[in-house]
């Protein structure tokens, strides 16, 4: 079954040890936020610093593992269509709208929508890690200088992960303008055993 992320949204569900989250992006250009916590300790999260470490590469595709900040084994890139993602950034919230595109009236973000989504299970906005960013495309030069640029997901392209124990995950249509090319798309998800 096919679940959908309305744009600029969230949503929350768990995953089972040894099965599959797919994610798709349906129309493309569209970055997934994706967080992951240990179902059975909620202090245990998905690390960027860990990870970047052990995979030595900042680009994660097939056959990198996202770890824990206890340096567990997550979740497991199986399958990837599209091969460009981020995993240096943290959710976009209403304090990146501010100082990036100098809006200051509300606007819908990532690290809302995760901890609203999130919540029901005891985690709060300040246990928001850095999210994996699936599609989503951040360039480095050689100076360190980091560049968001538009996704390269085309229709159609998604990203498997294999579980390797049971969690929580939260994952949101990202609401940022510069991260999906100035506009809003839906995300798709579905669990497979
Ligand atoms: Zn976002």
């Amino acid at each position: 079954m096919i679940h959908e992320i309305a744009p600029q949204s969230g949503q929350s569900f768990k995953v089972k040890k040894n099965t599959f989250l797919k994610i798709i992006c349906p129309e493309g250009e569209q970055v997934a936020d994706l967080v992951a916590y240990s179902l059975h300790d909620l202090n245990e999260f998905i690390s960027n610093g860990k990870t970047l470490d052990y995979e030595e590469n900042i680009y994660l595709t097939t056959g990198n593992i996202i770890y824990s900040n206890r340096s567990s084994q997550m979740l497991e890139i199986i399958e990837d269509t599209c091969g460009r993602h981020d995993f240096l950034l943290a959710p976009c919230c209403q304090n990146t709208f501010k100082k990036i595109y100098n809006i200051t009236e509300k606007h819908p973000s990532c690290r809302e929508n995760l901890y609203l989504s999130l919540e029901k299970y005891g985690i709060r906005e300040d246990a928001i890690p850095t999210a994996f960013n699936v599609f989503m495309k951040v360039d480095v030069d050689n100076t360190g200088k980091i560049s968001v640029l538009p996704p390269t997901a085309n229709p159609g392209d998604y990203i498997v992960f294999k579980a390797h124990m049971d969690l929580l995950i939260g994952l949101t249509s990202c609401s940022a303008e510069q991260s999906n090319n100035y506009s809003f798309k839906p995300i798709q998800y579905e669990l497979l055993g």
